[in-house]
């Protein structure tokens, strides 16, 4: 990824909607939205007039200020974030957003005087980002080449019903996966854990996967039983992406600290934020704390983008659309490819799907790594024009390969269609080769 001008990546020059037009003349449909990021599709005339407008007014300021670009998008966060969580913070991205969240949780609890809750438990199959923190507070195989040097932080399993961690099936199961999180603090001991850190609905670690209902409830009661923070990451399933505004909007369950990132701007600016409970923040403010910003926390530009974009979203009734079309995307997807003899599964909800690709369906037995089962389909999908995004490592050790369906929400039948019959033609392709 080390960028050395000109050499293989493909080379994209232009987009429009949920299509990438590439130097060599190829088109691309681009049902991962990038890393699952573009939300409202691209080429927006009204985003590049307000970037423009706003850059010719106001360009930077530091960000103990505010500016009317900020003001603005705070007004309309608080509107689509879940009740009470009513203060942000702007960074330029995921990561930085997951890194805020982590010592923004450590830094409460030293507030309040309990200076020994600085552990963070997060979940074996996960992905926070790519900062030491974030990668210690996660779970994905991006973390294997700097083992040696992350924070020795506690993880449980994720509720992951293909692969059930405890063996068992749902709804018999007593969602082993939430009661993980009680004993694994006790365990640590409560007063040693700063907070708890999940995707809502897991992503590229575990190519999407809902967990079962009870979990993000039982999940909550146990956060504060404990005193142990809830830090949901909507790095990826934010704004509109799973059909509801937030993931944990479907089990309305309200976190103490919410990341957000990717579908913030749709990919139109590097941003990121979090939204934290007024009186979390007021405990900070009362010990004076001081909660350091990053140089290019709550741009002007990037909040007057952020603005635009969720106007546009609320404008053309995006949310909606997304779980609308993304019912069909669904059924359509599980209706034409679950019959595939490589997918093991499929899961997801809005705009977020997820197919698992096995070497048996019958024992749910993943490919093994190093024939990279996920690389080569993506290889064969962009060679007959649509890209996904790929997931891989979901069964650990034992590798794992899914592709993530993750469309702009502007997607129609058209493109669905396109996108199963691409799918199905670069399974067949590499399938007879394994
Ligand atoms: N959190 C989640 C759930 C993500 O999916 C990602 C990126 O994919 C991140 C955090 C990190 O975001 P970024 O790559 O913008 O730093």
């Amino acid at each position: 990824m080390f960028m050395r001008g000109a050499h293989d990546p493909l080379r994209i020059e232009r987009a429009e909607g949920p299509w990438l037009y590439a130097s060599d003349g190829r088109k691309i449909l681009d049902a991962g939205g990038g890393a699952v990021v573009v939300n409202i599709g691209q080429g927006r005339r009204e985003i590049a007039e307000v970037a423009a407008r706003t850059i010719a007014n106001l360009d930077y300021i530091v960000p103990v200020w505010t500016s009317p670009q900020r003001e603005r998008l705070v007004e309309r966060l608080s509107r689509w974030t879940p009740a009470g969580l009513t203060r942000f913070f702007f960074t330029s991205g995921g990561s930085e957003s997951v890194e805020a969240a982590l010592k923004f949780a450590i830094l409460y609890h030293h507030a309040r005087g309990q200076r020994s809750k600085n552990k963070i438990i997060g979940r074996r199959v996960s992905y926070h980002g790519n900062t030491i923190a974030a990668l210690s507070a996660g779970g994905s195989g991006r973390r294997a080449d700097y083992e040696d040097i992350l924070l020795d932080w506690p993880k449980i399993d994720p509720s992951y019903c293909y692969r059930c961690p405890w063996g068992k099936t749902y709804p018999s199961c007593e969602i082993d996966c939430a009661t993980a999180l009680e004993k694994e603090i006790l365990k640590n001991g409560a007063d040693s854990i700063a907070a708890f850190i999940a995707e809502p609905m897991m992503g590229s670690s575990g190519g999407v996967v809902p967990p079962v209902k009870e979990y993000w409830p039982k999940i909550r009661e146990i956060c504060t039983r404990h005193n142990v923070l809830l830090i949901a990451d909507e790095v990826m399933t934010g704004f509109g992406r799973t059909g509801r505004r937030f993931g944990v909007d479907h089990w309305d369950v309200v976190p103490d600290i919410l990341v957000g990132g990717k579908g913030l701007t749709g990919g139109y600016m590097p941003m990121g934020m979090i939204a934290v409970k007024e009186p979390l923040v007021e405990e900070l403010e009362r010990a004076r704390a001081d909660f350091m910003f990053y140089t290019y926390s709550s741009h002007p530009v990037a909040c007057a983008v952020a603005d635009e974009v969720l106007a546009i979203m609320e404008r053309e009734r995006l949310v909606e659309r997304s779980a609308e079309v993304g019912t069909r995307l669904g059924s359509s997807l599980k209706e034409e490819l679950s019959g595939h003899p490589m997918v093991g599964d499929i899961r997801g909800a809005g705009m977020f799907w997820g197919i698992e690709l096995v070497q048996d369906k019958a024992t749910r037995m993943p490919f093994a790594p190093e024939k990279k089962v996920t690389n080569r389909v993506l290889g064969a999908s962009v060679r007959r024009g649509m890209f996904f995004y790929p997931a891989s490592g979901m069964a650990g050790k034992a590798g794992g390969d899914a592709m993530m369906i993750t469309p702009p929400f502007i997607i129609g039948d058209a493109e669905i269609e396109f996108i199963i019959r691409t799918a199905r033609a670069a399974l067949d392709e590499i399938q007879p080769n394994l």
